[in-house]
């Protein structure tokens, strides 16, 4: 049945999704460096000003891999809060606690294993969360949304930093052959890997626009949703509101 053919191809993504993060963990940090020339930085940290930390907050980093933001949320937030860090996958989890335990991040930061889509918390529980570079990675991805606006406080915010649509014609045709071509031949020189890599500009190319994931945004009930271009578009950043 049409069905039962879409539950194979969901079950196929979420495995390959998986084989994929398991595969890159070790080396994750460093090619996020390498790939993004260290731009990914400036990205999360305009995804931090943009979230509205205080002292006290309870956070979760979704898909939150090895903790770049969970980290700068702990220590705003302070002891008074809390952030998780929640991830589907465990290898990359393993990297992440090992990573903030050794920068002395102890004490307001939990780690839990979740699938996005279904998410492991009571309605009303975080006032913000946050997914970078996740939810692209996410098989229904209506679903996930869905469950993060489910989990969020009233007045809390959702913050969706990832890959979009570069603005000019121009700059996406040197976009497009930095993920095809040089993208895949730096996983395999670098990390052996060129398959992982391969998937990771499919799935970049696959990913909903701006506009489309706004929209998708506002159909689960978020409001005064908003985004703001980096880096001219190749990466965007969402927010929108639960009241
Ligand atoms: N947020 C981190 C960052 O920006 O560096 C990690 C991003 S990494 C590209 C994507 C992460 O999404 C991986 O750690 C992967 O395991 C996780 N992931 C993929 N599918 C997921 C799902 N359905 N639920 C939760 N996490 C998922």
């Amino acid at each position: 049945t049409h069905f039962g053919y879409k539950t194979v191809e969901a079950d196929k993504k979420a495995s390959l999704v998986a084989d994929v993060f398991h595969s890159v963990a070790a080396k994750y940090d460093v090619m996020n460096d390498l790939m993004s020339m260290g731009i990914h930085r400036l990205w999360k940290r305009q995804t931090i000003a943009s979230s509205g930390v205080r002292k006290g907050h309870k956070i979760l980093d979704l898909a939150g891999g090895t903790g770049d933001l969970t980290a700068k949320f702990s220590q705003i937030t302070g002891e008074t809060g809390q952030v998780v860090l929640g991830d589907i996958n465990d290898s990359m989890l393993k990297v992440g606690r090992e990573k903030l335990r050794n920068l002395g991040l102890v004490g307001n930061i939990e780690y839990v294993q979740m699938n996005a889509e279904a998410l492991p918390f009571p309605d009303n529980t975080f006032d913000i969360i946050t997914i970078a570079f996740g939810l692209r990675n996410v098989t229904d991805k209506d679903k996930a949304l869905a469950s993060m606006y489910r989990v969020l406080k009233p007045g809390g915010r959702l913050l969706v930093l990832e890959f979009s649509k570069p603005s000019s014609e121009a700059l996406a045709k040197v976009y497009d052959f930095y993920s095809f071509n040089i993208l895949p031949t730096m996983g395999k020189v670098i990390a052996n890997d060129s398959e992982s890599y391969q998937y990771l500009a499919e799935s970049i190319r696959m990913h909903p626009d701006q506009d489309t994931l706004k929209g998708m945004m506002e159909n689960v009930g978020f409001e005064q949703t908003s985004y703001q271009n980096l880096t001219g578009g190749i990466v965007a950043l969402h927010r929108g509101f639960k009241f």
